[in-house]
């Protein structure tokens, strides 16, 4: 039949789509199509029993309009909130940090732009973000990328928290921002409504520790669990080639606990966990959920938004990198020569 229909291909080769609607129907059948990434153990379900969830820290995007001020906020907090007792800073960029307050909570950061965290992730299917801190200057207005950000959070469901920000200048007008947002149906808590705000200096850091208190409680109401004993998994934030140590990934552990030794599938890449350092590249023996790490080990970089996951079986997780090898390199021949539905049609 596909021969018929102009489609040369050998019995073990996957049919796009179009060309599989086109073959069942030569032989009277519908075909239901089911979520192409569903096709293995990957993307099965966690099923945790309640008693095994512990509390985790949240997971933080900053986002805003450009020269806002989305860094220096994150650059505030990584260079205030150093775990207690620690010295030094936070001097590696890793995609993603966690800091300890002086209370002993812990958020994570991820220090990504945060709309191409969000779009990334999102085309894979990968919600990794608990909550959204927007952040606005107040000496401007809610400006084209606010705007963008802000449905970004409210298609992907995530909590926000309006971040009022550079009221240490003059001009400074944070109440003309709270005025544009309520126009826009987002009424911040001082004007009674449910969206958190908090007026800050980034540059300065004045603030920026209510700030976080309202992320903690934001967290609270969203009581973030996770079962840190099992196998690891969570997703991929970033990776590169480093010229000594080989390829290196920031991963974000969101279930269980990634160890040293682990065999990973992240993406189409794999390997054992050779060693694995926090964001003040300190070595790690362990790293449970919501604990972002570099790992060294995989056999290339996966890309940012794929996500991870520990194998007991090194030969199975190889077999599913593989099979997604392959699977990539028959999609780019097909969306070489894409044959569409009608294009078909008029070959029959
Ligand atoms: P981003 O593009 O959102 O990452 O914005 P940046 O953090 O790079 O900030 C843009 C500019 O605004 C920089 O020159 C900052 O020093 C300045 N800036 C950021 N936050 C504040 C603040 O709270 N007060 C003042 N006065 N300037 C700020
Ligand atoms: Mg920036």
């Amino acid at each position: 039949a596909c021969f018929s229909l102009g489609v040369m291909v050998t019995m073990n080769q996957r049919l796009e789509a179009d060309t599989l609607l086109l073959v069942a129907d030569e032989f009277g059948y519908k075909i239901e199509f089911s979520d192409a990434d569903l096709e293995d153990s990957e993307t099965e379900e966690i099923v945790d029993s309640e008693e095994d969830l512990v509390p985790r820290a949240p997971i933080v995007t900053v986002m805003g309009h450009v020269d806002h001020g989305k860094t220096s906020l994150l650059d505030y907090v990584r260079k205030t909130n150093v775990i207690a007792g620690e010295s030094g800073g936070i001097t590696q960029h890793i995609g993603a940090y966690n800091v300890k307050l002086e209370n002993g909570q812990r958020i994570t950061f991820l220090d990504t732009p945060g709309h191409e965290a969000f779009t990334a992730m999102r085309a894979r299917g990968a919600q990794i973000t608990d909550i959204a801190i927007i952040v606005i200057a107040a000496d401007d207005d809610v400006m084209p990328q606010t705007k963008e950000a802000i449905s970004h959070a409210q298609a992907a469901g995530v909590p926000m928290i309006i971040a009022l920000n550079k009221v240490d200048k003059p001009n400074a007008n944070p109440d003309n921002i709270r005025q544009q947002l309520s126009g826009m149906n987002i009424l911040v808590e001082e004007w009674g409504g449910n969206v958190q705000s908090q007026e800050i200096s980034a540059k300065f850091g004045n603030n920026v520790d209510l700030l976080l208190e309202k992320v903690l409680l934001q967290a609270e109401l969203l009581e973030l669990k996770a079962n840190p004993d099992r196998n690891a998994q969570g997703v991929v934030i970033e990776a590169s080639l480093d010229k000594g140590r080989g390829y290196v990934s920031t991963m974000l552990v969101q279930s269980g606990t990634l160890r040293v030794g682990d065999y990973v599938l992240a993406g189409k890449n794999h390997g054992k966990v050779k060693a694995m350092l926090d964001e003040r590249g300190k070595n790690l023996a362990e790293a449970g959920p919501s604990i972002p790490v570099t790992i060294l080990g995989l056999d290339g970089a996966p890309t940012a938004g794929d996500k991870f996951k520990v194998y007991e079986d090194e030969s199975e997780a190889k077999s599913i990198a593989n099979k997604r090898e392959q699977l990539q390199r028959e999609l780019s021949i097909r969306t070489k020569k894409h044959t569409t539905l009608e294009e078909l049609g008029r070959r029959i």
